[in-house]
């Protein structure tokens, strides 16, 4: 029998994301940039355990490569788990344990899934009971996209990509994705944009304006169809993604030849997110690109946010 109300452990379950959509707005004063991104969940996930410990630790499992995943404090897991032990008074600490499945700086969100699932886990494993609301705006101190991996779905996300409005979507989307053996730095991205906007004086969104998703996205998510989604899939980062990594090129071009409906860089890349008509199409697309001797996986979105599967 338990004698206290609060587990030992917890198991939370995040998921990575594509953007469908992403378009970059002006360089800010405070040097992030306005964004406006359609968010989706996809079926690949992270798996966060927390066990009750005096101090603060985190061990990586996983089946993608994982050298560039660090297990010192500046894992953003653990800094979730430290940010929510300080806002909430709480004085003890966290052993994690992540089992990733999430590539490794490929655009897609991993280590944002395990901040999102470790303020979960740590609020349920320590009884802290932090509102729905406080823990999204705890999540967007810990990255633009950690409130979006709570919240899961389709979503919509302005600002620095963390204020969310949830889009209606429909059926289940097919998406073959391309990982890539290498990893590309989010800022050194960003950094490209810029520079490019720079040399061709283009600062298409003047300070004042902040970027929109096109309606035609959100129509595309509503009808749940694949070929208009396919139409409307736009980066404003894949530019500069493949002037830092031109074989990206090639990728998408294999891709589109092989029966996807369309391809486009995942965030900041390296994953190039291939969107498929059906299961069947999805099926061939990853064995032509394996065959390519490349590394392929598949997923389907939208998916569920951070959620609890034990405590
Ligand atoms: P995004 O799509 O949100 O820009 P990403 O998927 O490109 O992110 P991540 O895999 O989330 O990239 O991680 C980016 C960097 O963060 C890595 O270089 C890594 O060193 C560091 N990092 C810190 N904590 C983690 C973690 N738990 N998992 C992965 N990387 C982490």
């Amino acid at each position: 029998m338990t004698t206290s109300a609060t587990p030992t452990a917890v198991h939370v379950r995040a998921p990575g994301k594509i953007n469908v959509f992403l378009k970059v707005g002006s360089l800010l004063e405070d040097g992030y940039h306005d964004v406006a991104i359609a968010y989706q969940a996809v079926s690949l996930y992270e798996d966060v355990r927390a066990y009750s410990a005096d101090d603060f630790s985190v061990e990586v499992t996983g089946t993608v490569e994982l050298s560039r995943v660090p297990t010192d404090g500046s894992n953003i897991a653990i800094k979730a788990a430290q940010l929510l032990a300080r806002s909430t008074g709480y004085r003890g600490g966290v052993r994690l344990h992540i089992d990733k499945h999430v590539p490794v700086t490929g655009g897609m969100g991993g280590g944002s899934a395990d901040a999102a699932a470790t303020l979960l886990a740590c609020d349920t494993l320590w009884g802290t009971q932090v509102p729905r609301e406080r823990l999204l705006e705890l999540a967007a101190e810990l990255g633009a996209d950690v409130p979006f991996a709570l919240t899961g779905g389709t979503a919509i996300g302005t600002g620095r990509g963390d204020q969310l409005s949830p889009a209606l979507a429909k059926g289940n989307f097919q998406w073959v994705l391309a990982v890539a053996d290498f990893g590309l730095s989010t800022p050194a991205v960003y950094r490209e944009l810029d520079l490019h906007r720079d040399r061709h004086a283009q600062d298409i969104y003047p300070a004042t304006t902040a970027p929109t998703v096109d309606a035609n996205v959100l129509q595309a998510l509503r009808a749940g169809d694949p070929h208009m989604l396919a139409d409307t899939l736009y980066n404003d980062l894949q530019a500069p993604a493949l002037h830092l990594e031109p074989s990206l090129s090639a990728v998408i071009e294999l891709g589109e030849q092989n029966g996807a409906l369309a391809g486009v860089i995942s965030g900041s890349g390296p994953t190039v997110a291939f969107l498929a008509a059906d299961l069947d199409s999805a099926l061939e697309l990853q064995i032509a690109l394996s065959a390519a001797k490349l590394t392929v996986v598949r997923a389907t979105g939208p998916v569920h946010g951070a959620r609890i599967i034990g405590a």
